[in-house]
């Protein structure tokens, strides 16, 4: 198990798969590898803290084989104030662009107006040449320490001394906007999402390395699986499930190739001189897009719109696109667990009703269900605001995007007189 250190001894941040999600980054465990606080699978036993809701797992001691620990080394540094990092990253939008092939996802795929394409800053995060990037930033302001905590950003050794660059998959850069417009952080959507392995049942592996892709273009990887001792090396195509039975008809394993995560934060906490986008996490608030232009940095978004209706999804493209399509304003929150971090923000921007308007899908997947009921339960014991949940048809759309693309309507439900 790959581990960072957290600011809580004893308590580190789960680098590899995380016992109970199977996902890497944010999860944490103990140093006994007794307890995981778990960022995506709910259950009643949790606590909330900067980097949002941590869910409470116990392992069971005796069934855990004890993996090997690594431990990074951890060199990174603290994040600034929101009012640095705006400043950074607005002297980086100014140097760097939108590809053509960004522009026309947006346009093509996700049916953004070119108009709102351009106010809402989308960038492209280059594939080379980032440490000539960094040096134009820092010409834009005042010291190369400016560039010491802003997350996404990092020095390092040269052959020719210490430079600083950029670390991230290429790919989609959004930005996350604060209730005063500052940018204060980005995601990627990154073009070529990894691969990974699904495993259940008595089998281990790891991907070797991606290889061509197959005839019908699904990508491929040579892995390494290990199942009833024996260990073999075999060529996967992505979603390509592969199951195996005993004789007696009893699964054994299935494994599968598939393609994981699409969003990524733009962090630098595990390089030298970088900085992690947590603590706290961003959230982004996104006005229809014709207010951008009027939106200057430190005025609040409720005096450019009425704000005592705010809704929230999942994800920066989606709010952006449901401001658009509601002409309200709409917070994209980093995941369904990450509902209070917005506490604050809707109590500074005078909100009385929050309308929640996750996937349609929110009934059929428990664990979304389980965090809608506890963000209620949330916002119900810590404000006087209303709350309502806009539904529809998973036919017709299944996140408020597709919906409104779809030129349907939400309908707006109370959740609590
Ligand atoms: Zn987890």
């Amino acid at each position: 198990m790959k581990l960072r250190r957290t600011k809580h001894a004893g308590w580190y941040e789960v680098m590899s798969a995380c016992p109970i999600c199977g996902q890497k980054g944010w999860c944490r465990i103990n140093h006994e590898q007794t307890i995981v606080h778990c960022m995506r699978v709910p259950t009643d036993d949790y606590f909330d803290s900067i980097i949002g809701r941590q869910f409470r797992h116990y392992l069971d001691p005796n069934a855990i084989p004890k993996t090997k620990i690594e431990i990074e080394l951890n060199k990174a540094v603290d994040k600034k104030p929101d009012h640095h990092l705006n400043r950074v990253y607005r002297a980086l939008i100014n140097e760097i662009s939108l590809s053509s092939d960004h522009f026309e996802h947006l346009l093509q795929d996700r049916f953004f107006e070119e108009k709102a394409i351009r106010l809402r800053e989308y960038r492209s995060m280059p594939s080379q040449e980032r440490y000539k990037v960094a040096k134009s930033v820092i010409n834009r302001l005042s010291d190369p320490s400016d560039l010491l905590g802003v997350p996404g950003f990092f020095c390092t050794e040269g052959r020719y001394g210490p430079y600083w660059t950029m670390s991230g998959g290429t790919g989609l850069m959004l930005p996350f906007r604060s209730i005063t417009n500052e940018i204060t952080g980005w995601q990627i959507r990154v073009d070529n999402a990894p691969l990974e392995l699904s495993m259940k049942g008595a089998i281990k592996g790891e991907i070797l390395e991606e290889i061509e892709r197959d005839a019908n273009g699904m990508r491929r990887a040579r892995c390494q699986l290990r199942a009833q001792d024996k260990t073999m090396i075999v060529e996967l195509s992505e979603k390509d499930k592969k199951t195996c039975h005993s004789k007696s008809g009893q699964f054994v394993f299935s494994v599968e190739l598939k393609q994981g995560q699409r969003y990524w934060w733009w962090s630098s906490g595990s390089k030298d001189n970088g900085a992690s986008i947590g603590g706290p996490l961003p959230v982004h608030l996104a006005l229809p897009h014709p207010c951008l232009k009027y939106w200057s940095v430190g005025q609040s978004a409720d005096t450019i719109m009425d704000c005592s209706e705010v809704w929230v999804t999942e994800g920066p493209i989606k709010a952006d696109k449901a401001a658009d399509g509601l002409v309200k304003p709409v917070f994209g929150i980093p995941g369904a667990g990450a509902f209070s971090l917005l506490l604050e923000p809707l109590k500074q921007l005078g909100c009385k009703h929050i309308v929640f308007a996750y996937d349609a899908d929110v009934v059929s997947t428990p664990e979304v269900q389980m965090a809608l009921e506890q963000c209620v339960e949330f916002f119900a014991k810590k404000t006087d605001m209303a709350l309502s949940l806009a539904m529809w048809d998973i036919s017709q759309g299944k996140g408020i995007d597709d919906l409104l693309d779809n030129n349907f309507i939400p309908r707006v439900t109370p959740l609590l007189e």
